[in-house]
């Protein structure tokens, strides 16, 4: 997503400079793909953000974890500045125009890449087919717009993935950070195509048995980056008053500042209520 946000950002700037010379030509893709990629990851951080509390368990509950607060504030994103479905409808429609190309271009040689293309083609192919038919209300092709527009966002996303990666190679970033971002690359494009399997099953694009291998790949990926989490999510820097949280802290005092908490909240000063 951070890849993908800094894309998006130099396709802004760039698409305001030439609006500066009057030509609109990129225009309608930055919409597209910006209106697109709200939908999605908005989406994603809204039910990420709970997979996050119930990998807390209880802890991840209360309110002194800082899930809670922060979720009650992000979720309404998935609303605000463009409801999510409707902005699908905006994004499936530059698709649908822009299906030609997107049929006859060559496939990528990265595999994941591939994968993503194919199943973002043919969803945009099936959508054009059921729009074309007499009768149909544009509205009321929602749920199509809604996955075909997720698809092509997760190839948007994972392709600026894979192009961050480049770009850490090229600014001459050591072996082993390389290393760590192309496993969390890798991780997220197949995990991203697992929970859409049933879009690759659905024409054979991936056998029964390439399902089994990116488990497999999946679970490894996951094994080998395990001692690496702690410090990919520090390097963002979030200072501890911001993430707010007696779980999440930059010293890691967990036990200690989740009692403190709860020393300092009013509703443990009074005596408990009667029945
Ligand atoms: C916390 C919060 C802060 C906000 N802040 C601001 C603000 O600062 N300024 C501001 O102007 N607005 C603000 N809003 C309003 C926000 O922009 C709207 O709530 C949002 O655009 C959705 O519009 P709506 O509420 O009328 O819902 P509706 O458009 O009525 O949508 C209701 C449901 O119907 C579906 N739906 C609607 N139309 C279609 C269609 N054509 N086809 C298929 N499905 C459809 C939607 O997907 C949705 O599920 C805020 C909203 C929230 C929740």
């Amino acid at each position: 997503m951070l890849a993908t946000g800094n894309k998006m950002r130099s396709m802004y700037e760039s698409m305001l400079e030439e609006l500066m010379k009057g030509d609109v030509s990129s225009l309608a893709e930055v919409h597209a793909i910006s209106s697109g990629l709200k939908s999605t990851c908005t989406t994603m951080a809204a039910t990420n953000m709970e997979d996050c509390r119930k990998l807390m368990g209880g802890h991840g509950y209360s309110y002194f974890s800082g899930i809670s607060h922060l979720w009650a504030s992000y979720v309404p994103s998935n609303t605000y500045e463009g409801d999510n479905f409707l902005l699908t409808q905006q994004s499936a429609r530059y698709l649908l125009k822009q299906i030609k190309d997107a049929t006859t271009e060559p496939e990528k040689p990265e595999m994941q890449l591939a994968a993503f293309e194919h199943r973002a083609g043919r969803l945009v192919a099936d959508l054009a087919a059921t729009a074309m038919q007499d009768g149909v209300v544009w509205s009321d092709l929602n749920l199509e717009c809604w996955r075909l527009n997720h698809a092509h966002s997760q190839y948007v996303l994972a392709r600026s993935a894979v192009e961050g990666v480049a770009q850490a190679k090229a600014q001459g970033r050591s072996a082993e950070t390389i290393a760590v971002l192309k496993r969390l690359s890798d991780l997220f494009a197949l995990h991203s195509i697992q929970a859409s399997l049933g879009d690759y099953l659905e024409d054979y694009f991936i056998s029964p048995r390439q399902c089994q291998l990116l488990r497999q790949q999946i679970k490894d990926l996951q094994a080998a980056l395990a001692d690496d989490v702690v410090g990919l999510v520090d390097a963002f820097d979030f200072p501890d008053h911001y993430v707010n949280s007696a779980l999440g802290s930059a010293d890691g005092n967990v036990y200690q500042r989740l009692w403190d908490a709860a020393q300092r909240e009013e509703i443990n000063h009074r005596p408990p209520l009667f029945g």
